[in-house]
């Protein structure tokens, strides 16, 4: 596929990146799925001299802000106000090149959501519908399923969703739950009618299986396949407003307390965004010759292929997506990213820590990309991309170009003799002109990654050019080289320098600071970078004198390594004895309450416990748990084996031998396929450091505690 063929038809380029939730502080995850892609892409239009806008902004609507508002006491604007801020500033740090960065709070924006909901209302294409849902009469609320708690009726956990069970994954619904509870107050909900407006997806079925199924298959393997599976199961009515004080209210008479479904006005916030831009932004919405692109996380998938384009669809004034190029799951260090239990490298938290080293994290996530299946992102590997390939690599084969330069050519570019030229010159100056064409074609396939390599390939095929001319080797000591050893000092220095040229531009969409400096370093202007320069070895004159080196990248050190895993470790730990609830998204629920003391007891319950001490007699890691330690514990009257989650506060040869207190009369439960019979009992510290409870002195395994 060749790029005329590919754009041949577009005149201009609108490039959306996701509404990040302003629930939160944004972590690498989010960098990873979708905004490090989308600002390479731009980056990349932007080069190529194409009319291109590249929108975004906080989605800040949804009951998850109203609650957590709630709970921290302030208001649902203060909540965003707090995260819009800092995610803005955590895109800024990372070079993520947003034409414009809104937010869905803004009056723009509740004036076209409103009138794009009015549209269809008039158009008579909502389904009206009353419905009983769960009311919490105490937080004067409607519930969605997830914020209902109970006990699961398969597996007794007491702290099931009214969704799912997290502990035994059955999939469950709010009137299974035994003794359901408000997730907010505690309350036992209560079911209350309330009229909602439905737009009936199952309509555009038909419509949408020939856009996107016949009409679409060049999208990406894992977008196609889920929008196929979603036709497949056939689509419902789908509710596109709710039951909120918070939100863009529904633009009717009889719609007090109502609001849009968050999922409705999110992406009308592409469209308000543009507004805000240019005046001009209906040719960027409402002309065909307009390349429209989505770059999502997988989790955005069925509402930016689905529910969005039938929407606009409907609307039928506007642009449907060209592609929608989302990305997998990036996990860290082996385990799913996780807000609630606080398992994610947060963008301000690596900006702090590694100053100056943005470019590091867009090349460690952009080589690592979760393109087609999920990712890992480990700090071993973060730390062995930048010293073996940034540093190794690019880094060194600029500065010996460089340093070298300086030494034997004056610090100018030096000629270049054609008529000596050998196979090894040309074929670098072939390489040069095909990597442009290579590189070109996979960024138009949203193929980053092979993009990047390609990139890091060139720079590795100039070190292997430089090791085997040895330009150092044709001067002895401090005499000058003779006139044909300058020849060939020349010519190597001179395709070496124009190589450097072309990896400035080839990278400036990757890592853009970094091409800065090169530009620096090269003295010259921004201009150079234009794509059409790429391929060229006639970028830097002859006899142009250039600046010192300045260095590119810094290796990373073992230190700075082991103290982020310590410090995710630490994180996770402090999170999980504060939180039973899942993670925050747009429809989830918010983090919960901090601890405070437990509803009053009776002596009868607490003499349900049977607390026995125990002795440690053996203990061994859980194979792929990296929390979970399976212990054996003598008991005096039996050994029983404990599951327990202590692994990241302890070696398991340093506790074995020690005594312990064990719930006796637990009922058993698996973890990891083991048969846990007890639980050990801890004190966690101020620092979140797990500590044993033990009698003061060795006692007797197997006596009671009281
Ligand atoms: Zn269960």
């Amino acid at each position: 596929m060749s790029t005329d063929q590919v754009n041949k038809n577009f005149k201009r380029y609108l490039i959306t990146a996701a509404l990040p939730y302003a629930n939160g502080p944004v972590h690498i995850g989010h960098l990873a799925g979708c905004y490090i892609p989308a600002d390479i892409y731009v980056r990349y239009l932007r080069a190529q001299k194409r009319d291109v806008k590249f929108v975004g902004g906080s989605d800040e609507h949804g009951v998850p802000i109203t609650i957590r508002a709630m709970k921290e006491g302030v208001t649902p604007q203060q909540v965003v106000d707090k995260y819009h801020a800092l995610i803005k500033e955590s895109f800024e740090q990372m070079n993520i090149s947003f034409d414009i960065y809104s937010r869905t709070s803004n009056k723009i924006h509740h004036e076209t959501s409103a009138a794009f909901f009015k549209k269809l209302y008039d158009d008579g294409l909502f389904e009206e519908k009353e419905s009983e849902q769960y009311f919490d009469e105490k937080a004067n609320t409607f519930l969605a399923d997830r914020y209902i708690v109970g006990t699961c009726p398969v597996c007794g956990n007491p702290n099931a969703y009214g969704d799912q069970c997290e502990r035994c994954g059955s999939s469950l619904s709010p009137e299974m739950l035994i003794e359901p509870r408000s997730a907010l107050s505690d309350a036992v909900p209560v079911k209350r009618k309330t009229k909602h407006w439905y737009f009936p997806l199952q309509n555009y079925e038909g419509w949408l299986k020939e856009w996107l199924l016949e009409g679409h298959k060049e999208w990406k393997n894992n977008v196609y396949g889920q929008c196929k599976s979603w036709l497949d199961n056939g689509l419902q009515s789908r509710a596109m407003t709710r039951d909120s004080n918070w939100g863009i209210k529904v633009p009717l008479p009889d719609a007090e307390g109502k609001v849009l479904y968050v999922w409705f006005d999110a992406p009308i916030g592409y469209i308000s965004a543009t507004k805000e831009l240019t005046e001009n932004w209906a040719d960027y919405w409402c002309q065909d010759d307009t390349k429209l692109v989505h770059f999502i996380g997988k989790d955005n998938i069925v509402f930016h292929c689905i529910i969005f384009p039938s929407m606009l669809k409907a609307h039928g004034n506007f642009v449907l997506p060209e592609n929608v190029p989302a990305n997998e799951f990036l996990n860290i260090e082996g385990d799913k990213v996780s807000t609630s239990r606080n398992w994610a490298v947060w963008v301000d938290e690596y900006i702090k820590d590694f100053p100056g080293c943005e470019d590091v994290l867009r090349y460690v996530l952009c080589s690592n990309a979760p393109e087609t299946k999920d990712n890992d992102f480990t700090w071993k590997d973060f730390q062995e991309r930048n010293n073996s390939e940034l540093v190794a690599i690019f880094g060194n084969f600029v500065n010996r170009t460089f340093v070298l330069m300086h030494k034997l050519c004056n610090g100018k570019v030096p000629v270049f003799h054609n008529e000596i030229a050998d196979d090894k010159d040309k074929q670098l100056i072939e390489d040069i002109k095909a990597s442009k064409e290579k590189v070109e074609s996979l960024l138009e396939q949203f193929k980053f990654r092979e993009a990047l390599f390609e990139v890091i390939d060139l720079a590795r095929k100039g070190n292997k050019y430089l090791q085997e001319k040895e330009p150092w080797k044709k001067v002895s000591g401090s005499q000058t080289p003779d006139a044909a050893n300058q020849q060939l000092i020349d010519n190597c220095i001179h395709i070496c320098l124009q190589l450097t040229a072309n990896l400035a531009i080839l990278i400036n969409p990757f890592l853009p600071t970094t091409a800065k400096k090169m530009l620096h370093m090269m003295k010259v202007v921004d201009k150079m970078l234009d794509w059409e320069n790429a391929g060229s070895v006639k970028l830097l004159s002859v006899g142009y004198s250039l600046r010192a080196p300045e260095l590119l990248f810094r290796k990373i050190e073992d230190a700075e390594i082991t103290a982020q895993v310590e410090k995710l470790k630490n994180g996770l730990v402090k999170a999980a004895t504060s939180s039973p609830l899942p993670d925050a998204g747009k429809e989830a629920v918010p983090e919960p309450a901090t601890s405070s003391l437990k509803p009053e007891i009776i002596y009868d319950d607490f003499a349900k416990l049977d607390l026995r001490v125990g002795k440690i007699v053996s203990a061994e890691k859980v194979e792929k748990a990296d929390k979970l330690l399976k212990l054996s514990i003598d008991l005096g009257f039996e050994t029983r084996t404990i599951v327990s989650g202590i692994a990241l506060h302890f070696k398991p040869e340093e506790i074995v031998g020690k005594q312990v207190v064990v719930v006796a009369n637990l009922a058993p439960r698996k973890m990891r396929g083991i048969e846990s019979n007890g639980m050990i009992l801890m004190a966690e510290d101020a620092n979140g450091k797990l500590h044993f409870i033990n009698p003061v002195d060795e006692i007797n395994a197997g006596a009671t505690v009281s």
